[in-house]
């Protein structure tokens, strides 16, 4: 199993804070059977930067650590990158895409809205090749209100991420009707820990993927489970064409 955001990387962010619990998370991971970890830890978010060349440093350290530690486990260079107006200029630059391959993006909506920009600046960076992937929509008040934003950004070749304890109710109810319904409508092409330590934000993937067989089949489960492979080495995923959902009318306003 692969999972594809994760802030296992320690003292960088509000991830791991020292490297020994960056080596718990890692054995918490390895415990539900994760063989490979993309380390992606927030860029941008008015909190924290990290730029590409102190992530892909970090991530060396960590898998020596790893080794000496005799824990199998692989970490994956990646980033979390909340929405900015200048992303494109600093491509190549600050960005740092999944495992580095120059194909799929983590980008972060601030959780109270999705910016005005944000269908132009994400069809725009596919036209020099980069997939986004929007991380926890089901965590995002706009995209709750109203689903047929992201359903646009999807239509329009972006992919979307949904986190595993989202997915399992560790969230609440609420969430996770909203995580399974983006699933089944074709709106969410990956399931991933976003784990922050071993507590209170937990890994929670294999308790997900669980869930999906048992809400909603096998063969989305499959799907989901085996996206981050092709991701990971930048390959093409398999995806079905997004389908809206339909939100009850609110009664009072007709
Ligand atoms: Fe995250």
């Amino acid at each position: 199993m692969i999972d594809i955001h994760c802030h296992i990387l320690p003292g960088i962010d509000d991830g791991a804070q020292e490297l020994n619990d960056s080596l718990e998370m890692a054995r918490q991971a390895q415990s539900q059977g994760i063989t490979q970890i993309v380390a992606s830890p927030h860029h941008k978010n008015g909190s924290y930067d990290n730029n590409l060349q102190d992530i892909l440093t970090e991530v060396n350290r960590l898998n020596k650590e790893l080794v000496r530690e005799g824990i199998d486990l692989e970490i994956l260079p990646g980033q979390e990158v909340r929405i900015y107006g200048e992303m494109e200029e600093d491509l190549d630059v600050d960005l740092l895409t999944v495992n580095n391959t120059g194909v799929y993006m983590l980008i972060e909506f601030p959780s109270s809205h999705l910016p005005r920009y944000a269908n132009k600046l994400l069809f725009d960076l596919q036209l020099k090749g980069i997939v986004p992937i929007i991380v926890h929509p089901e965590r995002n008040r706009e995209i709750m209100e109203d689903p047929s934003k992201l359903y646009r950004l999807i239509k329009e070749g972006s992919l979307s991420q949904v986190t595993a304890s989202s997915v399992t109710g560790r969230m609440g109810k609420k969430i996770k009707k909203f995580s399974l319904d983006l699933i089944s409508h074709n709106l969410a092409h990956f399931i991933a820990s976003d784990s922050h330590n071993t507590t209170t934000r937990p890994f929670d993937l294999r308790d997900a993927y669980e869930t999906v067989e048992k809400e909603l089949g096998t063969s989305l489960r499959y799907m989901l489970q085996e996206n981050p492979e092709e991701m990971v080495q930048g390959k093409m995923i398999d995806k079905d064409i997004p389908e809206r959902i339909k939100k009850k009318k609110v009664l009072g306003l007709f």
